[in-house]
């Protein structure tokens, strides 16, 4: 970093480069630094919960160190056998089990990292339980490599739970969804996953083994969304809570599949798939966005109306609801054609479209995948003109010079 800055050349941390948001280019040359042979698991403290791991770990081999304890990290992106820890925390990464256990940065506790002269600064895992002072680690951990290389991190784990159930729930409508969830958000159980997905999102991404798509449309029906929701921990109290939940379903109009292997094979390529090969042509963009609170209608109604008015064919979108807050992130997909400018252009502007629209409705423009280059102009809709002055004037401390991943997040 010292040399760089001598030569003043621009510092692109990358990790796996899964990202959607234009992360990892670099159009003004510099340096891409590839982190990915720092990859060591350093220290796994089982008293305290913690492990310490270098940043170009990928996510499944850091669970795989861990399942020989017995423990894991409850990040679980699609991407696992490539995005990288240090990718996943610094754009806010949510996978799976995000219900319970919120986004990957939330589960960080300490983080070393190196700054734009040079300084290594370690943010200490105990500063999480301390309450003094800036809190430097959450400006850091979500910062899209703009503010520093994030080199190890100390991440919370939890011993693997010993019981999961997991239910696949078919519904009709949006809105008996949304009773749904506001029911359970009353009754006081957590789920470990609670997603709902379209039906179109769900039966793209068909491959799940065994199961032909006949017998998947069988069971699905009519329903138009699909509730997934797992519950973990010991099995006296999971099991109650999973048929709790399931009545609870039945009296709002959900229907529960009952095929076993159905929702076995579909947890399977949920939280198990490792490949890395490119399964999906053409090509999809995604729109990742969030709300404050259970407000599906609305986020659908941006997705509906969006995509139709760029001409994009839909393949779906997928919710992720916090737990006690009933707070959403969304993914929604289009397919394009990657090779058709004109395709390709569409789908950007169509990310940027449903940021704005988003935005105006009180949501969050990037809720999963982070700003990079495909938002940041868009932020100053979500920001205003003082917190995006204060946003600068702190990355001026961090990177005077404005060598650290140019061009991202601010515009
Ligand atoms: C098939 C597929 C499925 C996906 N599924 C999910 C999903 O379920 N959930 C999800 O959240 N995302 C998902 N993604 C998106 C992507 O995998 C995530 O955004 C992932 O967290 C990025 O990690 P990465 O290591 O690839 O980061 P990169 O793409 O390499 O980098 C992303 C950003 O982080 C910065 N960065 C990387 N490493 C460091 C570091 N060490 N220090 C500082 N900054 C750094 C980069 O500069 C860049 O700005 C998916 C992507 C694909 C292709």
């Amino acid at each position: 970093m010292r040399q760089a800055v001598k030569d003043g050349l621009p510092v692109v941390p990358a990790g796996g480069g899964t990202g959607y948001s234009g992360g990892v280019t670099s159009p003004n040359g510099g340096i891409i630094l590839d982190m990915r042979r720092m990859n060591r698991v350093l220290d796994v403290d089982r008293n305290l919960l913690l492990v310490r791991a270098e940043a170009g770990i990928t996510i499944s081999e850091l669970n795989q160190y861990l399942d020989s304890f017995g423990m894991w990290w409850p990040h679980d992106p699609g991407s696992r056998a490539m995005a990288t820890l240090g990718g996943a925390i610094s754009v806010r990464g949510v996978g799976t089990y995000f219900t319970r256990y919120g986004a990957a940065p939330d589960m960080v506790y300490g983080l070393t990292v190196v700054l734009s002269d040079g300084t290594l600064l370690c943010l200490d895992p105990r500063s999480k339980s301390r309450v003094t002072g800036y809190d430097l680690l959450s400006l850091l951990v979500s910062a899209e490599g703009t503010l520093g290389i994030v080199t190890e991190a100390v991440l919370k784990i939890w011993p693997q739970p010993e019981f999961r159930e997991v239910r696949l729930i078919a519904f009709r409508s949006l809105e008996e969804v949304e009773a749904y969830v506001r029911a359970l958000l009353e009754e006081g159980v957590t789920p470990e996953t609670f997603l709902v997905e379209s039906k179109e999102r769900l039966t793209h991404e068909f491959e799940w083994q065994n199961i032909s798509p006949d017998r998947l449309q069988s069971d699905l029906a009519d329903a138009l969304w699909i509730v997934i929701f797992s519950f973990a921990g010991r099995q006296f109290s999971v099991a109650p809570a999973v048929a709790r939940a399931t009545a609870m379903a039945e009296a709002l109009g959900g229907r529960p599949v009952h095929d076993v292997a159905v929702m076995q094979a579909y947890w399977e390529r949920k939280t198990k798939k490792l490949t890395t090969e490119r399964t999906t042509i053409p090509s999809y963009h995604v729109a990742d966005f969030g709300m404050p609170g259970p407000d599906f209608r609305n986020l659908e109604r941006i997705y509906s109306e969006t995509t139709a008015l760029f001409h994009l064919r839909r393949k779906g979108i997928r919710f992720y609801v916090a737990w006690p807050t009933g707070d959403l992130v969304c993914s929604a997909q289009v397919f394009y054609d990657e090779t058709d400018v004109s395709s390709t252009r569409r789908a950007l502007e169509w990310n940027k479209t449903v940021a704005y629209e988003v935005a105006k409705h009180g949501g969050t423009i990037s809720a999963i995948l982070g700003i990079g280059v495909r938002l940041a102009e868009v932020l100053e809709v979500e920001r205003t003109p003082t917190e995006l002055e204060v946003m600068r004037k702190l990355k001026a401390v961090f990177d005077p010079i404005g060598m650290m991943n140019p061009g991202k997040l601010l515009p």
